[in-house]
């Protein structure tokens, strides 16, 4: 696979929460990461909560580097959507992120590609950045489909275009590898992330940002971030542990 040479990246590693968290916890995690973020060195390092606590992370984060953002917004700017939670909404809340098309969300869901497309149009109409998910199922890799499938999955967001491609980020996350402590060989990644970033810079972007994320740890991110086309990391289980996501951002940096 032919590398896209292209300028160097800040490094981002991001925590997703998922539906996970207290008052009373997030506080303390909050305190030890605002304590610990500079063991990231120049690595950005941001958390997407729940919607309940994006008013406890902005005050808790608001003096400090890290940023915040959410794990999903409405494809409607307002209205008669009840449960729904649009990019404006976020952006009051000083969301800098949000992720759009997670697995979980895909597969629970029934998020499409071209839906998730939207989102991330509407996030970004709202100056948010959002974070694609893309990622291939076991069954689909074991069927040598894992290319064709996130290639589908990437194709209605390429066509929002060069100048919305360098505004958000893409997250590479193999279904199989997330939350089974199972993670994809630094080759295995590198492999679909060349394919990413070729994509992109087919497609007058080969600048955007592309993170791994499925079961990354302290001891398996360094090996991870050693390749030259894995930007950062989206990091689930291990990112409710100061510590350990610390850590993980100081193996980046
Ligand atoms: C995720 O939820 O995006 C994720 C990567 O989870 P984990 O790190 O727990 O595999």
């Amino acid at each position: 696979m032919s590398q896209v040479h292209s300028q160097p990246r800040t490094r981002l590693v991001m925590g997703n929460w998922k539906m996970h968290g207290s008052l009373a916890e997030n506080a303390a995690l909050l305190a030890d990461l605002a304590a610990g973020q500079g063991r990231g060195g120049a690595t950005e390092l941001a958390v997407t909560v729940p919607f309940p606590y994006l008013a406890q992370v902005r005050e808790a984060l608001a003096d400090t580097p890290l940023s915040w953002g959410a794990q999903d917004v409405s494809v409607h700017e307002r209205g008669a959507y009840t449960g729904e939670v649009s990019a404006a909404m976020l952006a009051d809340f000083g969301c800098t992120w949000v992720l759009c098309g997670h697995s979980e969300r895909r597969a629970l869901h029934g998020e499409s590609s071209a839906l998730v497309a939207a989102k991330a149009a509407a996030a970004l109409a709202a100056g948010l950045t959002p974070v694609v998910c893309v990622g291939e199922t076991l069954s689909d890799r074991d069927a040598g489909d894992a290319e064709c499938v996130i290639g589908d999955q990437l194709e209605p967001v390429l066509a929002l275009g060069a100048e919305a491609l360098s505004r958000l980020v893409i997250a590479y996350e193999p279904v199989w590898a997330i939350g089974t402590g199972r993670t994809a060989s630094p080759e295995q990644a590198q492999a679909i992330h060349a394919l990413i970033r070729a994509a992109l810079g087919k497609s007058g972007a080969a600048n955007t940002r592309v993170l791994y994320g499925g079961s990354v740890k302290a001891t398996n991110a360094a090996a991870l971030f050693a390749q030259p086309d894995i930007d950062g990391a989206l990091v689930g289980g291990a990112s409710l542990v100061a510590e350990e996501f610390l850590n993980i951002a100081a193996a980046v940096a």
